[in-house]
């Protein structure tokens, strides 16, 4: 059965991909982007989501079967902020109406390895406060020096990453049907990263931050295959997760235990349900 997606950053790299693959094999895409899509919207706006959705929506004819949110931009500049966190965000939640009025919705984001590298709490707090005119005011002290305009972009993706988590089990999502998931790609080949790829000082760099033993740099057709998966009627019980895709960066950088962190809690938690058991 042909299903109709609704993927955003439509225009280029992982987003233009996915699109290709999709309706290859028969689906219906609805891009949204700036330019050169079926929606042309302006992702950085709160005028510009609400009017790409209701646009997105009105193509679909009011049932939209998936969400890929794709669209972002790497630069260390405040729009960064507006368009990866609230671009996701907002649009995500403009669309979930017609996801629910769908049989087997799904939605999916890009997230980044990015989320691991150093990030400014206060911009992720700000996010994850859904305060834009707050995140905005940070972004903009942040951009003022290219040292920490760096972490605009990580912290977006972290912060993107816990609303994933923190969203996906509510009512709005679990409770309606509807897996809400992430990807977090390493470095992949598209014009986000062309530039910083084409010397071999900047490939050195991004090597050191995003370390890729498996096969290296990535097509966006490994990020765009997974984003299918995802959003396909084959994943039931996905909730809530980040996917590393990232040819084993996150297990390098993380290691191999990330089970501990909050081992007194858990150990507090089943103490306290073996207790309830033997009452
Ligand atoms: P890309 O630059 O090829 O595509 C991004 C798309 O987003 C573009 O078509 C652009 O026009 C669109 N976009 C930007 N601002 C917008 C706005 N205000 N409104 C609407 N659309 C807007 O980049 P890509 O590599 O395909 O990146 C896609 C996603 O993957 C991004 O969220 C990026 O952060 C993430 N990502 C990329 C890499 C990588 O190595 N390329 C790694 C990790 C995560």
């Amino acid at each position: 059965m042909t299903r109709t997606y609704v993927i955003t950053g439509a225009a280029s790299g992982i987003g233009k991909k996915t699109a290709e693959i999709l309706r290859e094999r028969g689906d219906k895409v609805i891009g949204v982007d700036l330019k050169g899509v079926e929606v042309s919207g302006d992702l950085s706006s709160a005028e510009g989501r609400k009017t790409a959705a209701a646009e997105a929506t009105a193509l679909a004819g009011g049932t939209v079967d998936a969400v890929i949110a794709c669209a972002g931009l790497a630069a260390p500049k405040a729009i960064t902020a507006a368009v990866n966190y609230f671009g996701m965000t907002e649009f995500l939640d403009a669309m979930q109406p017609a996801l629910a009025a769908a049989e087997s919705p799904r939605v999916a984001l890009i997230s980044s390895m990015a989320s691991m590298q150093p990030v400014a709490e206060p911009l992720v707090d700000a996010f994850l406060s859904d305060d834009e005119e707050a995140a905005m005011a940070i972004a903009r002290e942040l951009e003022k020096d290219p040292s920490t305009g760096q972490a605009i972009y990580s912290s977006s993706k972290r912060a993107i990453s816990r609303w994933v988590r923190r969203e996906a089990p509510t009512a709005r999502w679990a409770g309606a049907g509807i897996p809400l998931n992430a990807v977090a790609p390493g470095t992949v080949v598209t014009p986000m990263t062309k530039d910083l790829l084409s010397s071999a000082e900047g490939s050195k760099l991004v090597d050191a931050m995003v370390p890729m033993p498996l096969n290296s740099h990535q097509g966006p057709e490994s990020i765009a295959n997974l984003l299918i998966w995802l959003t396909s009627v084959e994943n039931s019980h996905c909730c809530g997760q980040t996917i590393y895709c990232d040819g084993g960066a996150d297990v390098v950088l993380r290691g191999d235990d990330i089970w501990s962190w909050n081992e007194e809690g858990i150990r507090a938690k089943f103490t306290e349900l073996y207790a309830t058991l033997q009452d």
